[in-house]
């Protein structure tokens, strides 16, 4: 399946639809042709906010099920026949990880063990991504992390992410499985969910501008994240499924950043200073956290021909102008 081959028609399953990678994959997935099915836990309008954002909502199949519900998952294979499948779903906060150990292993980790057997009981063929995660590397000690890099996880999350990554790894030594493990660092959008630093810091620019409030309280501002544009890298994410062979893939832009730079950068767009806005509150500093995190994407590069477009200024600017608009239309506060 080389990636110049006609895709229209063809069919996939995409868990965690409703989250930010979801919504710009279909997307992706509709603009080449694609039937596109989405499993959602629950169906309430409001968790569809981002599919109808980018205005797919209406074109995407969405089908009742849970990660954690094998049984769910062999109902959602049958009904969609897919020979693609995408694994976003998770308990993906990595704060609520310490809170929720147990069930972020269940939802994050052995939810990879139910949907790779699903796909071996049902159709062996069915090629499958993985959302693997930078949060796998945690304390490296090397500044620069690919995918030869030892993993120590620094949370629940992160430890639950690893055994996803090597449960797909497994998958395809042990049974031939087309199976890849995308290991994505930071990626954020006007999508984002307002637990992640990033658009929390959107956000709060946009409502400071707007004067809805003063101040804006963050942890940890000098942890340094490659932060890239996810509509980049679910392009990243398709490719990997159109090689002959499955594989695993750092993607990330090569850029790390601190969270002050991002403020520094996301005030200045609207015409703010951040030294006058941003207090540091002790209680979001995390139990461990990772200090710095950036990634060498040369083999995606080499062989899915893949690189980040957006840089981190682009970036800021079109998160502070979405949440500006938002609050400009009323849809926010
Ligand atoms: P993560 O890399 O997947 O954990 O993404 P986050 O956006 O949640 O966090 C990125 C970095 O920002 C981490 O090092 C956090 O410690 C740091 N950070 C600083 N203040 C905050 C905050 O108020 N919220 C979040 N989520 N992260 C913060």
């Amino acid at each position: 399946m080389a990636s110049g081959a006609d895709t229209r028609g063809r069919r996939a399953l995409i868990t965690g639809v409703t989250g930010q990678d979801g919504a710009y994959l279909s997307r992706l997935l509709l603009e080449k042709g694609y039937r596109v099915y989405g499993l959602v836990a629950r169906r309430s309008s409001e968790g569809l906010w981002r599919l109808r954002e980018l205005g797919v909502e209406p074109r995407v199949t969405l089908l009742t099920g849970d990660v954690t519900d094998i049984s769910s998952l062999l109902r959602a294979l049958e009904e969609a026949q897919p020979v693609e499948f995408y694994n976003f779903a998770a308990q993906s906060l990595v704060t609520k990880s310490w809170d929720l150990p147990a069930v972020t292993a269940q939802a994050t980790g052995m939810s990879v063990v139910n949907a790779l057997e699903a796909i071996r009981c049902t159709d062996p063929r069915i090629r499958f991504y993985q959302a693997s995660s930078s949060e796998i590397f945690g304390l490296t000690g090397q500044p620069v992390l690919d995918e030869s890099t030892a993993f120590h996880p620094r949370s629940p999350y992160g430890v639950a992410k690893a055994f996803g990554h090597w449960l797909t790894v497994n998958y395809r030594e042990s049974h031939g499985m087309h199976a890849s493990s995308g290991i994505l660092f930071n990626h954020e959008s006007p999508l984002r969910g307002i637990e992640f630093v990033t658009r929390k810091i959107a956000l709060a620019v946009a409502r400071i501008r707007r004067g809805r409030q003063q101040k804006l309280q963050l942890g940890n501002l000098d942890a340094k994240r490659d932060w890239g544009f996810a509509g980049d890298y679910v392009e990243a994410i398709w490719r990997m499924l159109q090689q002959d062979r499955a594989d695993d893939y750092v993607i990330a832009t090569g850029r790390a950043a601190s969270v002050r730079d991002f403020c520094r950068l996301a005030f200045a767009h609207a015409g703010l200073d951040y030294e006058r806005h941003v207090e540091v509150d002790e209680s979001l500093l995390r139990p461990a956290d990772i200090n710095s995190v950036l990634g060498n994407a040369a083999k995606a590069k080499r062989v899915l021909g893949w690189s980040s477009a957006t840089s981190l200024e682009m970036l800021v600017a079109m998160m502070v102008d979405a949440d500006l608009a938002r609050i400009d239309r009323g849809e926010i506060r």
